[in-house]
């Protein structure tokens, strides 16, 4: 899978992200990589908006971690009868000031395995190697003041 957006304003990318959330699966662990300023909060603030997380969604650069409780369903279509799948948890990374072992010693082993739980990761680039290999990537570059492409991908 590979897709490209360009956004031209800040809402755009937030919209983007709110439409991810539309399209989940279940446990999935979702990796935003970009320069400081590419969009990767602002993209992160549309998708917990879309899972109807009550703001605000500060950015999770100090605090590394930030956790919020979810209500939402997704529709699970691993089974051939449609079946409604309980998201308990959201986790935002950040890994722009800390190491891989940092993200480790916060359960991120736990948290990842865990199919109720979806996670975004901020700067996830400088913690590849804990990245589970099924992960989808998406990559932030800034073209313009306003501009911004926006690649998904399966692998970084
Ligand atoms: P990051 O988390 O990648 O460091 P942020 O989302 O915190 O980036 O910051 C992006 C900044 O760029 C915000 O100030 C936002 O208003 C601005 N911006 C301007 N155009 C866009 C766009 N098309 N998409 C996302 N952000 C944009
Ligand atoms: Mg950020």
């Amino acid at each position: 899978m590979l897709k490209k957006f360009i956004t031209q304003k800040a809402r755009q990318t937030q919209k983007l992200g709110e439409l991810l959330a539309q399209e989940l699966t279940t446990g999935q662990v979702i990796c935003l990589s970009g320069d400081l300023g590419a969009g990767k909060t602002t993209f992160s603030q549309g998708f917990l908006k879309g899972l109807k997380i009550k703001g605000p969604h500060t950015s999770p650069t100090f605090v590394v971690i930030k956790h919020y409780k979810s209500k939402f369903s997704i529709f699970n279509f691993q089974f051939s009868k449609k079946q409604k799948t309980k998201i308990q948890n959201i986790y935002h990374f950040d890994a722009y000031r800390v190491k891989a072992k940092d993200i480790l010693d916060l359960g991120w082993e736990e948290i990842v395995n865990n199919k109720s739980n979806i996670v975004l990761v901020e700067w996830a680039e400088r913690i590849k190697k804990i990245i589970p290999p099924n992960a989808l990537w998406i990559n932030f570059q800034g073209l313009s003041q306003n501009e911004r492409k926006i690649t998904f991908q399966s692998h970084p």
